[in-house]
């Protein structure tokens, strides 16, 4: 797989699959799961509800992550959204099951191409390096067939300068 470390937002990212750092109930929140939600409108909202009636009543749990349409997000066939470890209280092992529960989904939908953003390193405290190393250690040990490319988004050039950095030791 191709990595591509870039810096941006991620609804205006061109990808297959776009991946939420969602909140557990999967009714929105702040950050990357604010400008998703504003983005894909009332379409999104609805399938959630759904999504936790049908399947989720308590919530997706950490790590744990579901697709659902993309509402028009830059043409992408999915959003996968998934909600990140809490840096003070949860295990940070569960970041890793975020970004390969992602890979599954993508690979399940035939997506070439999947955007992540930094999970949990905004409102849930986790330090931007610890994510650059543990996003490395997870896309150096997965082999897909399916994904050519994954792309790295972080929202300030700070941010993508340590995953850089990170990236080619
Ligand atoms: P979490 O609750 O999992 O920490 P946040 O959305 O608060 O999720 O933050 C995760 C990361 O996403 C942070 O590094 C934040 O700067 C970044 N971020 C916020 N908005 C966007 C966006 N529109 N596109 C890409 N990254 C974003």
């Amino acid at each position: 797989m191709k990595i591509s470390i870039i810096q941006g937002d991620i609804t205006k990212v061109k990808a297959d699959a776009i991946v939420n750092a969602a909140h557990h109930t999967l009714m929105g929140g702040g950050g990357v799961d604010g400008a998703i939600h504003k983005n894909a409108g009332s379409e999104l909202i609805e399938e959630c509800i759904k999504l936790r009636n049908e399947e989720f009543p308590h919530g997706l749990n950490t790590g744990e992550a579901v697709a659902t349409k993309s509402y028009g997000i830059n043409q992408a066939k999915i959003l996968i959204h998934t909600v990140g470890p809490r840096y003070y209280s949860d295990d940070l092992n569960k970041l890793k099951d975020c970004y390969i529960n992602s890979l599954k989904i993508a690979e399940e939908n035939d997506c070439k191409s999947i955007a992540f953003p930094a999970i949990a390193t905004g409102a849930y405290g986790t330090p931007i390096e610890k994510s650059a190393e543990i996003v490395k250690e997870v896309l150096s040990n997965y082999n897909s067939k399916i994904i050519e490319e994954v792309i790295l988004v972080l929202f300030t050039e700070e941010d993508k300068e340590v995953y850089n950095k990170i990236f080619t030791i």
